[in-house]
């Protein structure tokens, strides 16, 4: 099962799966790991981050993002989310202009792609390094182009709640010879470098495997092996995301007093999670739709509640970082609401879930009396 355990001639499933996804994704190297949180670790120190840098990232997003941050000795710079819940292009340049970090670890949360173009633009402006966290983006395009082609390195999840699963797992992907090196020796490579699936040549690994310390953090061929097989019908489901997702979006459009995200018009997201706003809804009227769906069947997340149940985005719960003033971002969050979309679902019963939510929420938003 161990990927470097196949004989001589033979190809592990680890290495099959980094070739395959390397192909798949359109990028040279590929890196088979741990999780996703382990691959930006891993990216972050890649690209040379190290104690006490500052890198900048989304202060929407999950809490392996900071987590990663925090576990190379970094100190994340929180970016405030836009109303489409990507990243705001405006605080993002004040504060790459403004503070000494030098990496963006830009997370596509919930899938929500920012304009691409300007990001670019802004990281070439201020000399900032762009790593990809695509946990909610594999299978999803920016102008045409896969999201995670964008960045020097990219970060991708396996884990049971992503786009492909394998229990637990990671991908990281680079064009960088350089990179693909560093990281293939972070992850635990002894001096097996060249059993790798879409890795450098030994060229690249002269000086990188004396200097590079060893973090195990290494896939294994069982989960290599349940991976190939979901690449091969992912671009198939991600049309099928697609479609549930909008036939829940078409429920709740018209209903008053929502907001769902749009879109940037150049985004293909993967609708494999549905979020939608209430502004200027108040905690207690957040509660009650929580509440009134859970008692008809449906289980929302909301990420305004005071308290992280389940799981956490909301900065305020992230106290291993320092503290930090991000008004909009509270403010969007505490009406946001979330539900997984899992293929599961036919259109049926999205169809159904859509119908209870418009219902729910006709009946608990309270309107200004006019
Ligand atoms: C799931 C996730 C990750 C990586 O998570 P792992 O559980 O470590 O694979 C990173 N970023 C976001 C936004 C995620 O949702």
């Amino acid at each position: 099962m161990h990927r470097y355990g196949a004989a001589p001639q033979e190809i592990s499933q680890a290495a099959a799966l980094e070739a395959e996804f390397a192909n798949w994704q359109g990028v040279q190297f590929c890196l088979a790991l741990t999780s996703g949180g382990q691959a930006i670790q891993i990216a972050l120190r890649s690209v040379g981050v190290l104690p006490k840098d500052l890198v900048l990232t989304n202060a929407f997003t999950l809490a392996p993002v900071p987590g990663a941050i925090a576990a190379v000795g970094a100190k994340a710079v929180l970016v405030e989310s836009a109303k489409d819940l990507t990243i705001d292009l405006g605080d993002l340049e004040e504060k790459a202009q403004n503070s000494a970090a030098r990496v963006l670890l830009l997370s596509h949360m919930r899938g929500h792609i920012a304009d691409m173009d300007r990001i670019l633009e802004i990281c070439d402006r201020y000399n900032v390094t762009l790593v990809e966290d695509c946990a909610h983006t594999m299978g999803a395009r920016f102008d045409g182009l896969r999201s995670g082609n964008h960045g020097l390195v990219s970060c991708f999840s396996t884990q049971t709640y992503k786009h492909i699963n394998s229990g637990e797992g990671g991908l990281l992907t680079t064009n960088s010879a350089e990179i693909a090196a560093r990281a293939t020796m972070l992850s635990g490579s002894y001096m097996n470098f060249s059993r790798h699936g879409a890795g450098p040549d030994e060229t690249s690994f002269e000086t990188v495997r004396y200097e590079t310390p060893n973090m195990s953090a290494r896939m294994d061929n069982l989960r290599a092996s349940i991976l190939t097989p979901q690449l091969d019908r992912l671009d198939t489901n991600v049309t099928r995301w697609s479609e549930r997702h909008s036939v829940l979006a078409k429920a709740l459009e018209s209903v008053e007093g929502v907001e769902l995200p749009m879109g940037h018009s150049k985004a293909l997201r993967v609708g494999s999670s549905f979020q939608f706003r209430l502004p200027g809804a108040d905690a207690n009227t957040c509660q009650l739709i929580l509440d009134q769906a859970a008692s008809l069947g449906v289980e929302l997340k909301w990420f305004g509640s005071a308290e992280p149940i389940g799981f956490t985005s909301n900065h305020k719960s992230w106290r291993y970082i320092a503290a930090q003033s991000l008004p909009n971002t509270d403010e969007i969050l505490s009406t946001l609401f979330d539900m997984r979309v899992p293929l599961s679902f036919s259109l049926d019963d999205c169809a159904h879930i859509g119908r209870i939510l418009q219902h729910v929420l006709e009946n608990c938003v309270v309107r200004d009396p006019v």
